[in-house]
């Protein structure tokens, strides 16, 4: 039978495929009989398992850098070292190969079982928290033993269109999932301007989160129609529903050949002022779709997706590799690297201890001011890439003039290491600061002082402001970039740059968003940046806009706290 599940649409476009569901590894676990003659092989396997686990930690454990967080993060590890070794699993799980003949994933998760129920029984609520950890170090591993890298496994896979539905995905997993080419990505969780949906619409591939239900009501296999524009799935489509998205499909097509026109138009407004559209990208190759969509430079490249999806950190030279490649590439064209951005849903490994409120703690500029050593050799890295063609240096989510002096301390740092071992870089390399916590867009003045120019990151301003995590999809219907809040932000933000002459860029999805083009011309935005795929919409949106006529309405808009004015006043706008 056919019924559809709506959800929140983060990247557009239509895809027809077959289910192919992933879940976590303890819940994959199948039981086999293993028959006496090969027990003592499965015992070894056991073995090997829990061996490589141990080597796994104790990497993790000599990689860790000097830094506050060092000693939390070197006792999260001791526990998992702890839990390795406790006899209820590994012992026993021996015993259990041996007295039921299963195979040793079985055994394991039979011990994880029997382990929780005994945390369970702990009085100390913390000591009871610790069952987590049980489940962490069971799924390293059973990844040890089924082979898989990740994660996440993927149960099945078939020839043709396949459409990915899970519960939950980390944005490390949508990179490890970005070479199986999915049509679809589908998620009962997440929020739309999550990490998880960023690289979704960076990779063009049409996505629904917060589903809710999907996971347990698509059944492996299922035919599909994913409609991301709208969020809506449909699962078992008849034939007369095939056939109208199969149409759909052709002319979202032949729409995509003829904005394809407009690449090597100048992007310039009906009255004549120009503006500059630049890409977001989150790695090197991304750099393909940023040259096709005919884009003015690298606006933001994230650049902390080199550090997930792997367990060690890539070393100095590894990293100025993957940014000469991005400037080589852009071929004279400005590339603004990101310095990394962790923390919060992007952690160097998934299974550190996540803070309460990981959004608020030690994220960003906050995580690189506590790894100097890790700051420094990014630094140093995009200082020698900087030899290589024009590179700007943006530092996330800095809210203080402490947080400033101190980041730019670090860069002098690492100038003069490179200027002492004689190697050359970029002198006059511009430091830019992204304006995403309401502290920042407030107190603007010491930003324009200390710092060549500045990139407003709406998502996080907004989710700052409206005090709303933008990955939980239990509260996405109050994430609002409409909220005159929010817009007032913004805008603020936009005139005090422009009265100062220092240049400011949107790079938050709102500027890839065309319902808001002309409302940020009309607040003076003249530098764009967004994810490739969206480009050459809003640049077909510039050409359209006249100024004259947008500025008094974006105004109006500004003036007003009734949401409803607001979306009226818009859609004027707009129309
Ligand atoms: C933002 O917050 O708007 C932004 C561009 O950064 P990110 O989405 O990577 O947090
Ligand atoms: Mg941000």
């Amino acid at each position: 039978m056919s019924f559809a599940l709506h959800g929140v649409g983060v990247s557009g476009g239509i895809a027809i495929g077959h289910a192919c569901l992933v879940s976590h590894a303890a819940l994959e676990v199948t039981y086999r009989l293993v028959p006496p003659e090969r027990i003592d092989g499965e015992m070894l396997r056991l073995d090997a398992a829990f061996a490589a686990v141990r080597d796994e930690l104790d990497a993790m454990h000599a990689s860790i850098a000097e830094g506050p967080a060092s000693a939390e993060y070197g006792a999260f590890l001791d526990l998992h070292r702890m839990i390795l070794d406790d006899p209820t699993l590994s012992t026993a799980a021996g015993a259990h190969i041996a007295q039921h003949g299963c195979n040793a994933e079985w055994a394991v998760a039979q011990q994880m079982n029997v382990l929780i129920a005994q945390f369970e029984q702990v009085e100390d609520p913390y000591l009871r928290e610790r069952k987590a950890d049980v489940t962490q170090v069971v799924e390293r591993v059973l990844k040890a033993l089924l082979g898989h890298p990740g994660h996440v496994s993927v149960a099945s896979r078939r020839d043709g269109d396949n459409i990915l539905v899970a519960h939950d995905l980390s944005p490390a997993d949508v990179i490890q999932y970005r070479r199986h080419r999915f049509s679809a990505f589908l998620t009962d969780l997440g929020g739309s301007t999550s990490h998880t949906a960023i690289i979704a619409r960076s990779l063009n591939i049409p996505s629904i989160v917060a589903l809710h239900h999907a996971r347990s009501l698509i059944r492996d296999g299922d035919l599909l129609i994913v409609d991301g524009t709208q969020g809506v799935v449909i699962i078992a489509p008849d034939s007369r529903a095939l056939a109208e998205y199969r149409l759909r499909q052709e002319r979202l097509e032949l729409e995509k050949q003829k904005l394809k026109r407009l690449k090597t138009t100048a992007t310039v407004t009906l009255d004549g002022t120009a503006v500059e559209l630049h890409a977001n990208i989150e790695l090197p190759q991304d750099v393909e779709q940023a040259r096709e969509s005919g884009a003015a430079g690298i606006g933001l490249f994230r650049s902390e997706f080199l550090f997930l999806d792997r367990a060690d950190l890539p070393d100095e030279d590894e990293q100025f590799e993957a940014y000469r490649k991005v400037v080589r590439k852009m071929r004279g064209l400005p590339v603004t690297i990101r310095t990394f951005d962790l923390g919060a849903d992007k952690n160097l490994d998934s299974s550190r201890r996540v803070a309460a409120n990981p959004a608020l703690g030690l994220r960003a500029i906050r995580l690189s001011l506590a790894e100097p050593q890790m700051f420094q050799v990014q630094l140093r890295a995009i200082l020698r890439a900087s030899q290589h063609g024009p590179i700007r240096i943006l530092i996330p989510m800095l809210s203080s003039a402490a947080e400033i002096a101190q980041t730019l301390h670090q860069i002098e740092r690492a100038k003069d290491g490179l200027r002492h071992e004689r190697i050359p870089f970029d002198e006059d390399i511009e430091v830019g600061g992204m304006i995403e916590v309401p502290a920042a867009a407030l107190c603007l003045e010491v930003f324009m002082r200390r710092l060549d120019f500045l990139s407003i990151g709406t998502n996080d301003l907004i989710q700052y402001t409206l005090a709303i995590d933008r990955a939980d999809d239990s509260v996405a219907h109050l994430y609002d970039a409409m909220h005159p809040a929010v817009l007032r932000l913004v805008a603020h933000t936009i005139r005090s740059a422009n009265r100062a002459k220092v240049p400011v860029t949107v790079c938050g999805e709102l500027a890839g968003d065309v319902s808001f083009t002309r409302l940020l011309l009309g607040f003076g935005l003249r530098i764009f940046s967004m994810y490739p795929a969206q480009l050459l919409a809003v640049k077909r949106e510039v050409l359209r806009s006249d100024l004259p006529g947008i500025v008094p309405l974006a105004r109006k808009i500004l003036r007003s706290d009734d949401p409803e004015k607001i979306r009226t006043l818009l859609q004027r706008l707009n129309g």
